[in-house]
């Protein structure tokens, strides 16, 4: 099975999505990566859904990504003796740290490092921003505010801080045994949330060895301030709109997604466009004009991945979310501004012999109009350059790790197919002809580009480029 698509899907799994049969209709439907978001999944459920995916996986003969989406310092406030209480604009209002129920005066807020850190002027913000607090004074053990935007706050509602530096890793206990439980089940990418220093990533990474690729998840102010850095550290990176929308004002966020996107394309990090893609469609089987334009819109931007969130895990239409967005994208990616746009963006090469060849080989590769790029990738960096360089000619990689496989799931225009490494130059180019043939890349007599380092097995060698006719013995499919 070969999707006729550049731009992955990436669909959240949920209530909605559960069973077998729905995952293998959303799979067909067109999604390549399926992300576990550990704020609402047990360990048990996560490795129900994982085991599910694999067997989908087999049976289709396909390498389906999974990405465990850690769900980070996520803050809380505590209970109220009421359930909630109304604030109104201009009054005072505590955030303490002691444990009983709060009221109109004051809450408890269960997290002692962030007590210490806020700082007179900081805006508070809960539940997504409906209540906007600003501190006035802080204590060490309570700090307060006064209420900018008035409105409801009821039991353990979310805090967001955007001016306030948490003083604690990204990772959380809950985080921690999270991640270990995923590293454990051999997911291809774990996705850290609320990201405000390179060092949150690299812990991370520390833990996983190299058993995961790590996503960034962008959605802090902190994190848009070191971003650089940021993109430079992790294998992939998230525009999480959601929570950036909720941090930084709204209005920024489409600029920010423009800049993460380029960023990220640059660096030749895979880059996801998330949340609220398709919202409507949670409660509705046809999307908005908006929603289809903002797909659309990461799409001509050249995204690696586009993202359902609640409307495949939780929303009443989540296969049609799917078909929507596939259809969107390949209405897209056939559109005569598409290659030309991409390619406006596209980033100058990095003095490596990896870069090189991969510019090369998209220059032969467009003049030539050869049928596939075939990339032998161990590790799956070739093909990640090859990516980078969005070609017009499709991009096929092959390798001998079922892991590079899946991560590459992820990955701009990228179609990856296991198979042994190549014994010589001969059986290099065999083997490519032969799996394009299969996979419908090229008939005979056309022209396919390989790409491959050699000696052949050793990672990081990319020194390679030959151009190969797909001959009548590669009829025998
Ligand atoms: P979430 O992340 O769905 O885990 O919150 C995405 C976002 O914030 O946009
Ligand atoms: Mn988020």
């Amino acid at each position: 099975m070969r999707r006729l698509r550049r731009v992955k899907i990436l669909a959240t799994l949920g209530p909605a999505s559960e069973t077998r049969p729905v995952l293998a209709k959303l799979f067909e439907a067109g999604a390549d990566v399926f992300r576990i978001n550990m704020s609402h999944a047990s360990h048990d459920a996560m490795r129900e859904r994982i085991r599910m995916i694999r067997s989908l996986e087999a049976q289709y003969n396909r390498s389906i990504g999974i990405l465990v989406d850690l769900q980070g310092p996520k803050l809380r406030v505590g209970t109220f003796a009421q359930g909630g209480v109304d604030l109104v604009k201009g009054a005072e209002f505590w955030l303490d740290s002691n444990p009983e129920p709060g009221d109109i005066h004051r809450v408890f807020l269960p997290h002692p490092e962030i007590l210490r850190a806020l700082r007179p002027d900081h805006f508070v913000l809960i539940d997504d921003g409906k209540v906007k607090l600003q501190i006035v004074s802080c204590e060490p053990e309570r700090s307060m505010a006064r209420v900018v935007v008035a409105g409801r706050i009821s039991n353990r509602k979310g805090v967001s801080l955007p001016d306030t530096e948490i003083p604690t890793s990204a990772m959380t206990p809950k985080d921690r045994s999270d991640l270990d439980a995923a590293l454990n089940e051999g997911v291809d990418w774990v996705a850290v949330s609320f990201v405000q220093r390179p060092e949150d990533v690299a812990e991370v990474k520390k833990i996983a060895r190299g058993r995961a690729l790590i996503l960034s998840k962008i959605e802090k102010p902190q994190a848009i301030a070191r971003l650089e850095e940021i993109v430079e550290i992790s294998d992939a990176i998230m525009v999480a709109r959601g929570d950036l929308g909720v941090e930084m004002p709204l209005q920024q966020v489409p600029g920010l997604q423009k800049r993460i996107v380029r960023l990220a394309r640059k660096l030749g990090k895979p880059v996801v466009v998330a949340t609220q893609m398709l919202e409507s469609m949670i409660n509705s089987p046809v999307p908005t004009r908006a929603e289809v334009s903002d797909v659309a819109n990461a799409v001509f931007e050249g995204a690696d991945a586009i993202m359902l969130s609640a409307e495949s895990a939780a929303g009443q239409y989540p296969v049609e979310a799917i078909s929507t967005m596939d259809s969107i994208a390949r209405e897209v990616e056939s559109d005569s501004n598409y290659l030309p746009l991409i390619a406006s963006l596209r980033a100058v090469p990095e003095p490596t012999g990896a870069d090189a060849i991969a510019v090369a080989a998209r220059d032969v590769a467009e003049t030539l109009d050869v049928k596939a790029i075939v990339g032998w990738t161990a590790s799956g960096s070739t093909a990640l350059r090859i990516a980078r360089e969005r070609p017009r000619t499709q991009i096929l990689a092959l390798t001998p790790n079922i892991e590079t496989a899946r991560r590459l799931a992820l990955v701009w225009g990228t179609h990856a197919v296991i198979t042994q490494d190549a014994r010589d130059v001969a059986d290099m180019s065999d083997r490519a002809c032969q799996i394009c043939f299969r996979d419908d890349f090229a008939k005979e007599s056309e022209r396919i580009l390989i790409v491959a380092g050699v000696p052949f097995g050793t990672p990081g060698a990319t020194n390679m480029m030959r151009i190969s006719y797909i001959g009548p013995e590669n009829d025998v499919p």
